[in-house]
């Protein structure tokens, strides 16, 4: 029963990969839980952020970007995510970035068909855009491809018209009790985001270098009274990857471990030591049982 008029229900973030809908979902929560950067590939997995204020509470789905381009076993994991979440949220963010319409915004838009929850159209890097003029005719031609409740031209990494967004958002979210306990932000555990910053701080340091197929493995994380030890292996595809991620003497393996572990240290307010290892293993991303060894699951 609920009769205090509590508001509460899920919501997808959608849109091709790139156009900021982790950061965006960043921004709204307050804090980083869903690692961000300019290579396509960046959000993997799904991850749910929690907001709870005293009359509502929204739960938000980052889905990894639909990808369309290799027929990989790790690009069909990341579309099956993607996809799944579409038929049970209360709410759709379609995200693309203005002034672009791409192909691959073609074919969010196609999967959007099928589901039944408002859409909310979110335009965002408008920071980018020069010519302010483009703006109006860009979102009158994206209005007339489907029914979207709203469109709201925003800057995710500004912070700029994100109030928007969850206005909007309370607008559409139906009348049901907290799923999630109101100091919870996110459904994925310290070791989870751990790993997920080492791989941010690798994909950013290594940029087009980075073999798209590296990932990052927690073998041990050790809480103590005053220090968290994790001990965790990057895994790459090749020896050549290997070299290239361990760096002249090893310089670049610490940068990587150094901005990550001040980033984890931020993240868990407390001190870290972490010791990161490169292995290669070979054929993962295209080997199903690899896949799950590694968590994704790919039932
Ligand atoms: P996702 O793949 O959709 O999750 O995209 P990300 O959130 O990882 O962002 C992709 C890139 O776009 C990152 O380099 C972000 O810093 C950048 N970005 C995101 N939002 C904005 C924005 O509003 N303005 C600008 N200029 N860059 C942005
Ligand atoms: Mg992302």
């Amino acid at each position: 029963m609920n009769d205090t008029g509590f508001h509460c229900g899920y919501v997808a973030i959608i849109g091709r990969p790139n156009v900021g809908k982790s950061t965006l979902l960043n921004h709204i929560l307050g804090q980083k839980i869903s690692i961000t950067s300019r290579k396509p590939q960046t959000t993997r997995h799904q991850i749910l952020g929690v907001k709870t204020s005293a009359t509502s509470q929204v739960i938000y789905v980052d889905t990894p970007g639909i990808h369309t381009r290799r027929n990989t076993a790790i690009n069909r994991y990341m579309n099956r995510a993607a996809s799944s979440v579409l038929g049970d949220v209360d709410i759709v963010l379609f995200v693309v970035q203005a002034p672009q319409w791409t192909e691959e915004d073609e074919t969010v838009l196609r999967r959007l068909e099928e589901v039944d929850a408002p859409v909310i159209l979110v335009i965002n890097k408008v920071d980018k855009v020069q010519e302010k003029s483009e703006l109006l005719p860009y979102m009158d031609r994206l209005m007339s491809m489907r029914e979207f409740e709203k469109a709201i031209p925003v800057s995710a990494l500004h912070a700029q018209n994100i109030v928007d967004v969850e206005a909007a958002v309370a607008e559409y979210l139906p009348v049901n009790d907290a799923y999630f306990p109101g100091d919870q932000i996110t459904d994925r555990n310290m070791r989870f985001l751990a790993a997920e910053i080492i791989r941010e701080k690798l994909i950013r340091e290594l940029g087009q270098e980075l073999p798209y197929t590296s990932t990052v493995e927690i073998e041990r994380f050790e809480e103590g009274d005053t220090i968290t030890r994790i001990f965790a292996t990057i895994y790459v595809e090749a020896k050549g990857q290997k070299a290239i991620i361990i760096g002249k003497k090893g310089a670049r393996l610490k940068s990587i471990g150094t901005k990550a572990r001040k980033d984890i240290e931020t993240m868990m307010d407390g001190k870290v030591y972490l010791e990161l290892w490169v292995k290669v293993r070979e054929g993962w991303s295209n080997d199903e049982r690899a896949l799950n060894s590694l968590g994704y699951s790919t039932e």
